[in-house]
């Protein structure tokens, strides 16, 4: 067995080479189908849920591993074994970006009734943030949430909102207190509850087997028992779950950026040029070192900054751990796009081809510098705790 890494252990070795095993058997002869249908079917999700792979970062008392940070990192680095990172992200939206929510703020009936389906893959989680008007900026959102009766009038549109088409329940942020900017809270909203719809299933540039939704919350009306944590106080509960949802989608991106780095290294060896292999060109293999040794530092930097998260002891990350991961996020999303980028150019015309793994890699790859914390957004993170936090 190959250590990966320092912060790799044999238990998370294992799930690594279970995940792998499992992509490689289950995702990779059939995501071209997902792609053209725009879909991953619910099969597939279920007997991931069989094996207990939703499990994670579940705690034992609720039926999973209670695993931490790294336990995501490794999981979402082997997804990306799969070169389909449509179906990485229904998966990780529902484990890693919805998930924790649902965990970390759940009352004892909200977990009771949610976990059990969450772990089978019965219910898929969605996590409905953005919408038209306010992605980077949460803050500005204008999805309202008014008191009323034992409960609570939602409107509003999101926007972007993966497995929002055909999960079962979004996680949906409203503003609730409009004397604050921060005055948001969380809320449970099945699908098929009154008023609550989807107005578009939006057609993408990658990740095509990953559904998209433009969501419409009309006059919903929840129950008080609906509502996920505390009041008022969701702005800063999903700041709390950046820093996960930042982590895995690197994490993501260096499994896939390795599956692309291995497949153009046989390409290019195989490539008969100028009387030799592709291979033998010193332009293309310095390249193609250097992209490797791009994504081995991408790879440790996540795992470290996977482990500087696991270190709290409250499971709110430190001020240096979202440091960390912010620098991460940016530098490791350029680094990826960039190693896809050379990857597709060494495959010349066959890059091109909708035929070709990297081709559609590299489409996939295009939205890792702007999901869960644009670039720009990431550096200003890590500049704020360059200077001073004021
Ligand atoms: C395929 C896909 C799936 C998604 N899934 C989900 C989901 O499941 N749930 C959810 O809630 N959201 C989801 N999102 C939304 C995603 O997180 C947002 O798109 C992202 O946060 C950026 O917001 P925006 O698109 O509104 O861009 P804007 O906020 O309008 O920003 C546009 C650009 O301006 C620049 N910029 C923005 N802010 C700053 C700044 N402060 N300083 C400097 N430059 C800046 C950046 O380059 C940025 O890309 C998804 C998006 C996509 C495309």
């Amino acid at each position: 067995m190959t250590l990966r890494n320092a912060y790799v252990t044999d238990e998370l070795e294992a799930i690594y080479d279970q995940t792998v095993d499992f992509v490689t058997k289950e995702v990779i002869p059939h995501g071209e189908v997902w792609e053209e249908a725009g879909k991953v079917p619910r099969d597939v999700l279920r007997k991931m849920g069989d094996l207990g792979m939703f499990g994670l970062r579940v705690p034992e008392e609720h039926g999973g591993l209670g695993m931490g940070p790294l336990a995501s990192a490794t999981f979402a680095e082997a997804l990306g074994a799969s070169t389909f990172a449509g179906f990485d992200v229904t998966v990780l939206v529902h484990t890693d970006m919805a998930g924790p929510h649902l965990l970390n703020s759940g009352s004892p009936g909200q977990l009771a009734e949610w976990v059990p389906k969450m772990l089978s893959g019965e219910a898929i989680l969605s996590i409905g943030v953005t919408e038209p008007d306010a992605g980077s900026d949460v803050a500005g959102m204008r999805s309202t949430a008014v008191k009323d009766g034992d409960g609570w009038r939602i409107n509003g549109t999101k926007t972007f909102i993966t497995n929002g088409v055909y999960g079962e329940m979004t996680i949906v942020a409203a503003k609730t207190n409009p004397d604050s900017r921060y005055g948001i809270t969380m809320f449970l909203v099945p699908a098929g509850t009154e008023g609550f719809s989807v107005a578009k299933k939006l057609s993408k540039h990658g990740w095509l087997c990953s559904d998209t939704a433009e969501l419409v919350l009309d006059d919903v009306w929840v129950s008080d028992d609906q509502v996920l944590g505390t009041v008022h106080r969701g702005f800063y509960e999903t700041m709390r779950n950046f820093q996960n949802e930042r982590m895995v989608i690197i994490a993501e991106g260096v499994g896939a950026a390795q599956a692309a780095i291995d497949t153009t290294n046989e390409y290019v060896y195989e490539r008969k040029a100028f009387g030799g292999r592709l291979s033998d060109l010193g332009a293309i293999r310095q390249r193609m070192a250097m992209n490797q040794a791009k994504i081995d530092a991408v790879r440790a930097a996540v795992y470290h900054a996977a482990w500087m998260c696991e270190q709290s002891a409250d499971g709110i990350p430190s001020e240096a751990a979202v440091k960390a991961m912010s620098g991460v996020k940016a530098f490791g999303a350029e680094a990826i796009n960039q190693v896809m980028y050379d990857c597709l150019q060494f495959h010349g015309g066959m890059g091109y081809m909708r035929e070709t793994a990297i081709e559609r890699m590299y489409r996939d790859a295009r939205i890792i510098p702007i999901g869960g914390g644009a670039t720009e957004v990431m550096l200003e993170e890590v500049a704020k705790r360059s200077y001073g936090m004021d």
